[in-house]
């Protein structure tokens, strides 16, 4: 049953829970797609955070102090009373009654619903080993004093105020995980005047999205900025004060760090609390088919909270495209399922450029193509499998990262233009006339490239969120 309401009944009949970047783009999206603009059916969003929507991936710039907290708002209130959409803030719901279909928020309000949506995202994975006086579970909600995770505009404003306050301590800041979030966060507060030191697991940054070379280009990029930046540090124990505020860590090599404010970065755990006290199939989130309906016909799910055939997120562009098939879903209007698909990762830190998509990882028969230019800082790897492009690293000169996304999705043959294709890709590429894709041609000539394969046979594969596994 859809959301239609009854002749004359102005009962909310969808409601969303969260009121983040999905849901946000669920409601603009309905609007858009409905007759004159008017929705068909009562809507009321419930948001835990008490602001109006923003936009969540600017609150790196926001730190950096390139952009100001009023720029991230996505729709002012009267938006809302205009298309006839509740606005619930500051009221987290708590509960889903799926009997009496109807939600009960924090503050008592129950509120009955057709149609459900959850939208609540994803919670900052606190790191391992946990503080030693924290429940030893993942699930720990009450992080202690001195270290928080890096998710919403109230962190962004603790963290600025660290900066003023030089951390409370001596200036220093420690931010754990090298992904694309911890080096945003890390950015930020090295920019805030904090000194910051960046821990990363891996042998090197970003080790899902970028190769080895380019990870030692952006490491002697932001160590030159004044980072100071630690690969394959391994957390052995929290520095706590007695009253447990943890005040830096010690690392499996004796190392010990100290500092005023710790930033965990090191991954995301998705919300699905309420989810899953109500009886829906979840595994790491709630289990959705491909027009994000849970096991539960009255309820769908959306975004970080998700999982589509095993498949989480942690980047915007996969949930745009879910909400694509759930606004027309939702308003009877026939579209094909949600799949998923490669995705592309940039990262937002001022005057460095990166661009990554596809795999890692080079398969032993993979050609590597790389081209570097050490004056420039340009770096290019191109991986080809069968005359098609399956993974992209490009650091310095990105531009022409769209186009190699595109042809890597669509899977098109690059014989045509081999010979270009790693000087001058963007060009190598626009003179390729539509070639529709099909199964791979044999793979005939092989490649005068350098290939690297049997070099690097540890690599990571398919980057896919926004941070770094925990
Ligand atoms: C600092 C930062 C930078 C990022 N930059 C990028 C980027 O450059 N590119 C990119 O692709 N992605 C980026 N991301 C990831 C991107 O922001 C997320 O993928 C996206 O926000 C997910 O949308 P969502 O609606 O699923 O979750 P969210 O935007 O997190 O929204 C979920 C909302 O639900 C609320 N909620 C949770 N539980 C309840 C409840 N019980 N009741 C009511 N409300 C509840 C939460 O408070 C939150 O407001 C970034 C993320 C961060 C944190």
């Amino acid at each position: 049953m859809h959301p239609s309401s009854s002749t004359g009944d102005t009962t909310p009949s969808l409601i969303i829970i969260g009121h983040g970047m999905a849901a946000q783009k669920l409601l603009e999206q309905l609007v858009a797609l409905s007759p004159d603009r008017q929705l068909p059916w009562a809507v009321t969003v419930i948001g835990e955070e008490p602001h109006l929507p923003y936009n969540r991936i600017q609150l790196s710039p926001l730190l950096a102090g390139e952009t100001q907290a009023d720029d991230l708002i996505s729709q002012q209130a009267d938006w809302f009373s205009l298309h006839g959409i509740t606005r619930i803030s500051g009221d987290p719901a708590c509960q889903i009654d799926r009997a009496a279909r109807c939600v009960e928020t924090a503050s008592g309000r129950r509120i009955p619903y057709q149609r459900l949506v959850i939208a609540t995202g994803s919670r900052p994975a606190l790191p391992l080993p946990l503080p030693a006086h924290l429940p030893q579970a993942l699930d720990a909600n009450d992080w202690p004093p001195g270290l928080m995770g890096f998710r919403d505009l109230r962190d962004v404003e603790q963290m600025q105020a660290a900066c003023r306050t030089g951390a409370g301590h001596d200036g220093n800041a420690l931010v754990i995980g090298g992904g694309l979030l911890g080096l945003e966060a890390a950015e930020g507060l090295r920019k805030g005047g904090l000194e910051v030191t960046l821990l990363q697991r891996s042998e090197r940054l970003m080790n899902r999205q970028l190769d080895d070379v380019a990870a030692g280009l952006l490491e002697q990029e932001l160590s030159e900025r004044g980072l100071e930046i630690i690969t394959d540090a391994h957390l052995e124990q929290w520095l706590e004060t007695p009253a447990g505020r943890i005040t830096g860590v010690r690392l499996k090599d004796g190392r010990e760090l100290h500092a005023g404010l710790t930033i965990a970065s090191t991954g995301i755990r998705p919300e699905i609390t309420l989810a899953r006290a109500a009886g829906l199939a979840c595994q790491r989130a709630v289990q959705v088919d491909g027009h994000l309906l849970s096991s539960d016909p009255h309820i769908h799910a959306l975004g970080e909270c998700c999982e589509v055939e095993g498949e989480t997120f942690g980047l915007i562009e996969p949930i745009w495209a879910q909400i694509e098939v759930l606004a027309r879903h939702l308003l009877e209007q026939a579209t094909p399922p949600y799949r998923n698909a490669p995705l592309a990762t940039r990262l937002k830190v001022s005057g460095i450029d990166l661009y990554s998509c596809g795999e890692l990882m080079p398969h032993p028969t993979d050609e590597v193509l790389v081209y570097q230019d050490h004056a420039l800082g340009d770096y290019r790897r191109l991986l080809l499998r069968d005359e098609r492009l399956v993974g992209v690293v490009l650091y310095g000169d990105v531009s022409a990262g769209n186009a190699l996304f595109e042809a890597l999705k669509a899977g098109t043959p690059l014989t045509a233009i081999r010979n270009d294709l790693l000087l001058m890709p963007a060009q190598a590429l626009a003179q390729l006339d539509e070639t529709p894709s099909g199964p791979p041609n044999d793979p005939g000539g092989r490649a005068t490239h350098q290939n690297t394969a049997s070099q690097h046979p540890d690599r990571d594969t398919t980057p896919d969120t926004f941070e770094e596994a925990a």
